[in-house]
């Protein structure tokens, strides 16, 4: 892929070797064409959006509400206003945890997750259980790291008013089977919130097909600047919702005595936004669009399999998730090495993998350890890097040894 050239960050050596960038779940880096965006608006149109009459707000507000299109189109939703612009992925499942669940969320009911979640899709809904009596239910993954449908199946009843699962797990790598999860779900009348954070990256996503109630996923892991995120609500979820905060844009009228509130999305979105940021958001998804996500997808696969099957000669090596539908993410450990020495040996080497419980400190108690070594790669990366990666871990590991 001739994409390097788009992507200045990469051009640097870190420690005196060539940047090797294979921490891309936990952020993407950004195209130029992104920046570009960014600098554009800060010097020719900084302004607030839907308050001024000026030339200035006018541009900057058809500019945002334009990225709002963009992501419509892009995730497929029917409508623009089923797309509410967040902080990000965390802050769209805080959001829906406040504005939906505090509304139907009771005691006897039940929000149903997985063993595999981040934090972001626990603890909300911990929050919410403890304000509402709701009851927080687990279903419970492989030893491989697949979700047990069989056991997620028994877990959803008509006490499940809430499926919250991720399509694709950060640590694992694995991709959940969401339509068929969906599907369960919606028979029993629950509600789903998908988790996009890892799949809006790498998979077309549809969530007219999908059928979820809600998608929620972060602009900084696409491509675009960081405090840019999406929640998508089906329409009819509105209805059942209320306005999570108050304040400026999200209001129609205010008086001392009574407000009248926006029509969503705005009524989620009080406040001044990541003006900027949205902007750039556009511009991340169209450079992506431009690529095409099947080329992505298939070109990420490669990578994966490549490095999984030379990282499977190496003997010490343990995966830490090795499901059969699996993202182009590898946790693993070597041997008895703690993951954080590893990954300080390797940053020595210019290569960035990231290191610890990846938010996911439940799943690694599952485990039984303390965290793992992930490499996660994008399509900026190369074979040619993953080969080096390979040789780095062989010599880390006879430092190691040593
Ligand atoms: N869910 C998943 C699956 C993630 O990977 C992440 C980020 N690591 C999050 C949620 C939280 O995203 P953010 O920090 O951008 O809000």
């Amino acid at each position: 892929m001739n994409v390097r050239k788009d992507f200045t960050i990469l051009k640097q050596s870190v420690k005196g070797q060539p940047l090797i960038y294979f921490d891309n779940a936990a952020t993407s880096q950004k195209p130029q064409c992104v920046i570009d965006e960014l600098n554009s608006y800060y010097s020719h149109y900084n302004s607030n959006v839907h308050r001024g009459v000026h030339y200035l707000s006018q541009l900057a507000t058809e500019k945002y509400e334009q990225a709002r299109v963009v992501v419509q189109q892009f995730i497929n939703a029917q409508y623009d206003r089923e797309i509410v612009f967040t902080k990000g992925t965390t802050d769209g499942i805080n959001l829906v945890a406040n504005a939906w669940g505090l509304e139907n969320l009771g005691e006897g009911d039940e929000v149903l997750i997985s063993a595999m979640e981040h934090h972001s899709n626990i603890v909300p809904w911990q929050m919410i259980c403890q304000k509402t009596a709701a009851k927080l239910v687990v279903a419970p993954i492989d030893e491989t790291g697949e979700l047990i449908i069989a056991e997620f199946e028994k877990l959803v009843s008509s006490k499940t008013k809430l499926v919250s699962i991720t399509h694709i797990s950060n640590t694992l790598g694995t991709i959940n089977p969401v339509d068929k999860l969906i599907e369960i779900a919606h028979k029993n009348n629950a509600k789903v919130l998908i988790d996009g954070a890892q799949s809006v990256p790498h998979l077309n996503i549809d969530v007219q097909q999908m059928n979820c109630d809600f998608f929620v996923f972060s602009g900084h892991k696409l491509f675009a600047p960081t405090g840019t995120g999406v929640l998508y609500v089906k329409e009819d979820r509105y209805k059942e919702m209320s306005p999570y905060q108050g304040g400026g844009d999200m209001i129609k009228d205010v008086a001392f005595e009574k407000t009248t509130y926006n029509s969503p999305p705005h009524k989620f979105e009080a406040g001044t936004p990541n003006i900027a940021g949205f902007i750039g958001l556009k511009s991340a998804i169209e450079y992506v669009q431009k690529i095409g996500l099947n080329n992505i997808y298939s070109y990420e696969q490669n990578l994966h399999n490549f490095a999984f099957d030379e990282m499977s000669k190496i003997s010490e090596i343990r995966f830490i998730g090795t499901a059969s539908n699996k993202a182009s993410v590898i946790s693993f450990l070597v041997g008895k090495t703690h993951p954080f020495d590893l990954g300080t040996l390797l940053d020595q080497l210019g290569i960035a993998i990231r290191t610890g419980h990846h938010c996911t400190q439940p799943l690694m108690d599952l485990y039984k350890i303390p965290g793992t070594a992930r490499a996660s790669f994008c399509f900026y990366n190369s074979e040619k890097e993953i080969e080096f990666f390979i040789k780095a871990l062989k010599r880390c590991i006879k430092m190691l040894a040593a």
